[in-house]
Formats: structure tokens, sequence, C-alpha cells
């Protein structure tokens, strides 16, 4: 794949960037320019990594976020004690329904993926306050993504916090529920932050070369998290990386891939590349709409389907 291929899949499909819409219930994230639409490959192999459109654009990470909190509270904990909290299930219902929770037999979040889930295993991380909790996992993400300089968007972060009613429910929720332990205040703190990081997708690709490559960081070689974490998340996000639309994704695209509200969209090809992708407009589910659409063409142009 060349840049000039990327442009004009860029120019295909940047048309898709007026048939969706910004997040609203987060305000900041509403006035953020929708005619944007950028991607970056990291290629695991080669090392190499191509760029085009809108690439380099910095842009809240959001719910892509839950994949490097997932890791880390799997590298606080053991696997096996945040699978005692959370389930791998797929979800039918919205990224912020608490029916996440309720539609199974055990009162368990059904997914890290979800907000109710997310929520939980954002609880695991250790720390003894939120400000350590936020800068382990702040650290671990400047790491994952190769970039030292990602820092937090306050403006995001007080929008976030302010219009969070529906994610304190769901954090309350879980408490009422017996799955909370410590203060919902500060378990929410952290996870407004850690959905407030600026990235762009140069980091997001990083991030996922990571999962792509068993866990081993392809620039340097060095383990980052064990390889059986990596193929957990990678299965969690074929199944429910994009909510209720994970299915149509897995379908359609076939690679694991992890959306978020700020209009990036992450994508592993086992082995092979690590991509991330950024447009602010978003469907129904709350995906990047023109991102899903450049995504598959990627995937067909070089024939990453999973599937396949
Ligand atoms: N911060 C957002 C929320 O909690 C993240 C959701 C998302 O990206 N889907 O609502």
């Amino acid at each position: 794949m060349n840049v000039e291929t990327l442009d004009e899949l860029i120019a295909k499909n940047k048309v898709y960037c007026s048939m969706g819409a910004n997040a609203s219930y987060i305000p900041a994230l509403a006035s953020v320019n929708p005619n944007q639409l950028g991607i970056s490959l990291y290629h695991i192999e080669s090392k190499e990594l191509i760029s085009a459109g809108d690439a380099l654009v910095k842009f809240a990470i959001e719910s892509m976020s839950k994949v490097p909190a997932l890791l880390l509270a799997i590298e606080d904990n053991g696997l096996t004690t945040v699978l005692e909290h959370i389930n791998t299930e797929a979800t039918g219902f919205a990224f912020n329904s608490p029916l996440n929770m309720e539609i199974n037999h055990d009162k368990h979040p059904l997914n890290p993926f979800v907000n109710i889930g997310a929520i939980e295993t954002t609880s695991l991380i250790k720390g003894n306050s939120p400000d350590t909790r936020f800068s382990r996992l702040l650290t671990f993400v400047k790491e994952i993504c190769h970039d030292e300089s990602i820092s937090l968007n306050e403006e995001i972060y007080e929008s976030e916090s302010k219009t969070g009613d529906i994610n304190r429910s769901l954090a309350y929720y879980l408490k009422g529920n017996h799955m909370l332990s410590g203060d919902v205040d500060s378990i929410l703190e952290v996870y407004f932050k850690q959905c407030s990081l600026n990235v762009t997708t140069v980091n997001i690709a990083m991030m996922a070369s990571v999962l792509g490559n068993k866990g081993v960081k392809p620039w340097d070689n060095k383990r980052l998290i064990s390889e059986e974490s990596a193929t957990l998340v990678k299965s969690v996000m074929t199944t429910a990386g994009l909510y209720d639309e994970s299915g149509e994704f897995s379908a359609h695209v076939g690679i694991p891939g992890k959306s978020g509200v700020g209009g990036g969209l992450m994508g592993v090809a086992p082995n092979k590349y690590g991509i991330g992708v950024f447009s602010p407009p978003l469907d129904k589910s709350g995906n990047s709409l023109a991102g899903m659409k450049l995504l598959k063409d990627v995937v067909e142009e070089l024939s990453l389907n999973i599937f396949n």
C-alpha cells in the first residue's frame, strides 16, 4: 500500500463525513470540525508507518481508551480475576445502556467495551488515589502508543464530567450490585480523564500494532503485555469493539476493531498492521461512519480480513 492509494481511498470516502453527526451529548465533541478523515498504518514487520489525510490531528481517544485500561487492569490483577468481574459477551444494546449488565444471569457487565464494563475495568486499576491510578494509566498509554507527548484535553474532560450523568448512574448501579469497590466519584474521575486523552491516528496505529504483534512492541521488540492478554483483547474487540454494531463490522470489515465517540477507530490486522483512523461524524451506534468505510476499503485492498 502506498500513500497515493491511501489518498485515493480518503478522497473516495470523504463524502461519508456529511452523512453522520458528531457526538453531541459531550458538547466539546460537537464543536470539532466534522469534515476530517485520516488514517495511519504501521507495518509490524518492516516497521514502516504510512499516513494520509488528517492523520496528525489530535482528537479525544474516548472509548478506545477502554483497550489500554483493560490491558493495565489485566497486568495489575491477572486475567482470571478481571474475568471474574466482567464477561466477554456481545451486546445488542447501546454502549451506555444499563441493560449491558441487566441481561445476564450473574449481573456482571456483559463486556469491557460497553460503558458499564469499562467503568468496572477502570475500578480495577491499582493505585491509592485517583491521581495515581490516572497517572499509571497515562504512563501505560504513552508506552503502548509510543508517544511521550500524549496528554489530557482539559476542555473535553470538563465537558465529559459535567454531562456524565448516565455514566454516574451506571457506576452507582455497579456499586448497588456490589460490583464496585471504592469511591464512585474517584473511579469516574479516572474514567472521564482516560476518555479525554488527546491522540492521533499514529498513536492508535502503534497501540494496535502491539496487539497485532502478540504483546511485543514492534519498534523495540520488547514485550509490554502478555500474549494471553493480547489474544483475549483482540477476540473481545471482534465481538464487542463496536458495541451493537460489532457483528456488522466483523461481517463487512473483518478485523478486530475498537471505536470511540471522538471519531477514532482502531483496527488490528494480526501479525501485519496496526491501523488508526479518525473522522468525527458517527452513525447511530456511535461509530465513525467515514472511518468504517475507509477501513473496510483498506482491509480489502490489503487482503487483511481475518476470516478469509
Ligand atoms: N466518554 C464516552 C462516554 O463515556 C465514551 C463512549 C464512547 O466512546 N463510546 O460516554
